[in-house]
């Protein structure tokens, strides 16, 4: 067996052993591990988040008295102490009601964004970025002062631009590949930190 093939088994037979929808689970841990994002009490917006595993490890982070709100294009199984709102990030009315979920405004954006693929890289790597766009569009709507926020990005010729546009706004705008993430899968996270309120 390949090493990568290893390693996507081993995080599926860890995501159905403790109970999470998917093996992305793991990528959302790994960065917490490493950024401390997820604390106490906070409130949370987790965008493309079907099957629900990052929702999982953000509503036990933050506890019963913070807040969770996912949105997916997809229906989602509900999870206990999480909202999640079934729309697309593109819509201002599913925006409206995110921002009505929250209450207050949010200590983390996370998004983990992905496009249907059509196989031609040019066009999902584009695809990927423009919707990673609103995402961070989203993200400067709702997040407190001093927030962060996790993107995910298809790396490629896009991206380097959505980054300046990230680092605009964040003191600090790190990438970073968690080892969950299929080695050979052009995917990276950029962590964002201390978002800069206007
Ligand atoms: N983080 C999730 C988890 O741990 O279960 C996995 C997310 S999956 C890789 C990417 C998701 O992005 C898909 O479920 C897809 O439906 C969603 N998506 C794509 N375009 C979207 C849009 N315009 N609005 C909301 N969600 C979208």
């Amino acid at each position: 067996m390949r090493l990568a093939d290893a390693r996507r088994d081993h995080y599926r037979k860890l995501a159905k052993d403790q109970g999470y929808r998917s093996r992305a689970a793991y990528k959302l841990k790994q960065l917490d591990d490493s950024y401390h994002l997820l604390k106490r009490n906070y409130r949370v917006v987790d965008i493309g988040c079907a099957p629900g595993g990052w929702v999982q490890v953000a509503a036990k982070q933050v506890g019963a008295a913070g807040r969770v709100v996912g949105i997916d294009l997809k229906a989602v199984e509900p999870v206990a102490g999480a909202t999640i709102l079934e729309g697309s990030i593109d819509d201002p009315a599913a925006i409206a009601k995110i921002v009505e979920e929250l209450g207050e405004r949010a200590d983390v954006v996370l998004s983990d964004l992905a496009p249907n693929v059509s196989g031609m890289w040019e066009v999902d790597h584009a695809r990927q970025i423009d919707l990673t766009r609103s995402a961070l569009a989203l993200a400067r709507q709702v997040l407190r002062g001093g927030g962060s926020a996790v993107f995910k990005v298809f790396e490629g010729e896009f991206m380097k631009e959505l980054k300046g546009e990230m680092a605009a706004s964040f003191g600090k705008v790190l990438v970073s590949k968690p080892t969950a993430s299929r080695q050979e899968s052009s995917e990276l996270y950029l962590v964002c930190l201390n978002f800069a309120k206007n």
